[in-house]
């Protein structure tokens, strides 16, 4: 009977936005969504994703049938050589399988159910997912799901508000042979902080050593940089290093698909003389999880996505419009640093400029961030985290003033 189910807290985020709809006031700012916005505060559907919805509604075979249980195929290939690049070796060999998912979340999820059946490390101690300590909330719970351990390495250090890279690197070198790393991309959630291309190779290198199995979150390709190439560079490193690993990819952020649900995940195997017989038979039991859990995955996003990936012109309007949104995000970086300079609000605030794609991790304590809620309705997540999409020409000078004011207090 019911009365045995305990009531579950909100989920923090969405309670936030809740809590900002409500608000009245005409000031209010949202800080917390994790969703881009234009300079006057609403939604962009990316040109590009107008125009490839247009054509696709022109499609008179357009229809609403299942996709196949692994997705939409064109969509799938075109999103391996987005990820892994066009001329990838690990493709030509054959040895990357894809399955459409429910975006990001959907192949994190598929990932780790797949880790939480299959993986059969040397000791019991390695079957484990490691987290970034913070990282984005749902990793835990997703994690967990499967009934698998979450252990976190270090990742922030609120000395620097930059990288922890000793603590990182020593966690990692700590953890059991064999664990399971999940490592974001780029664009850190929530930090915004990434480690250097000198320090990813290092951190390739224990983990080679210690034989661990990368799990990378994409969430942010071109959002970061505004280079796609550049934004999976670290990916791509570890897979010339040869080795095997898993990738969760989403196209909520970088095609404004947020609720279309668009995102694919990748298991690409090391390079041997195996590795096509190995990507079948892994490719054969995520199609079991796959049709267990969503039957097959939705089709109208990824449709979009798919068109737009393998058409040359709709691709570099894609990637002009990624320049639109890094941009405008960068220069609210700069006008909101620029803004505390002016103000000579107490404290050092470089990692605004320093910290990189949608989030930004103030520094701002929980109580201060209570207060800018209460006395400015400035919404925020009580980690002290904002997003920079939130900020434009008009509200950045006010949140620079609400923040200046409670840095004071
Ligand atoms: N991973 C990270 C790190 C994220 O920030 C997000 C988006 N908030 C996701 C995965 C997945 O998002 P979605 O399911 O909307 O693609």
């Amino acid at each position: 009977n019911a009365d045995v189910v305990p009531q579950a807290p909100e989920d923090p985020l969405f309670g936030l936005m809740a809590a900002y709809r409500k608000d009245t006031d005409s000031k209010k700012v949202d800080l917390g969504i994790g969703a881009y916005r234009d300079d006057n505060a609403k939604p962009w559907v990316l040109p590009v994703v107008k125009a490839a919805d247009d054509l696709l509604r022109k499609d008179p075979d357009l229809n609403h049938e299942y996709l196949p249980i692994g997705g939409l195929a064109d969509f799938n290939f075109a999103s391996q050589k987005l990820i892994l690049g066009k001329d990838s070796a690990a493709i030509q060999d054959k040895r990357v399988i894809s399955l459409q998912t429910i975006s990001g979340t959907g192949a994190v999820h598929l990932g780790s159910a797949f880790i939480s059946r299959f993986y059969n490390p040397q000791s019991a101690e390695a079957k484990a997912i490691y987290c970034s300590s913070p990282t984005w909330a749902n990793h835990n719970q997703i994690i967990t799901n499967v009934h698998l351990p979450v252990k976190t390495y270090p990742y922030f250090s609120k000395e620097t508000k930059g990288l922890d890279f000793d603590g990182m690197i020593k966690a990692i070198e700590s953890a059991a042979e064999g664990s399971v790393i999940l490592l974001h991309a780029c664009a850190h959630n929530p930090t915004g902080v990434d480690p250097t291309r000198d320090q990813w190779t290092k951190i390739a290198h224990v983990m080679r050593q210690k034989r661990h199995f990368p799990f990378f979150d994409c969430a942010y390709q071109g959002f970061a940089s505004g280079s796609l190439s550049t934004d999976a560079w670290a990916i791509n490193y570890f897979v010339d290093q040869g080795f095997e690993l898993m990738i969760a990819q989403s196209y909520a952020k970088n095609f404004g698909l947020y609720g279309e649900r668009a995102g694919c995940f990748h298991f690409v195997a090391a390079p041997s003389a195996n590795a096509q017989d190995e990507v079948a038979r892994v490719g054969s039991q995520l199609a079991i999880l796959q049709r267990s859990e969503i039957s097959n995955p939705p089709a109208y996003g990824a449709r979009i996505a798919s068109m737009v990936l393998n058409d040359d012109k709709l691709f570099s309007q894609w990637e002009e419009d990624l320049r639109t949104m890094s941009g405008r995000i960068i220069s609210m970086r700069k006008a909101l640093k620029s803004k505390l300079d002016e103000l000579e609000t107490p404290g050092k605030w470089d990692h605004i400029t320093e910290q990189i794609g949608m989030f930004s991790f103030t520094g701002l304590n929980e109580q201060q961030v209570g207060k800018l809620r209460e006395k400015f309705h400035v919404y925020m997540t009580k980690n002290g985290r904002i997003s920079m999409a939130g900020l434009n020409t008009k509200n950045v000078e006010y949140f620079a003033k609400a923040l200046d004011s409670v840095v004071r207090e």
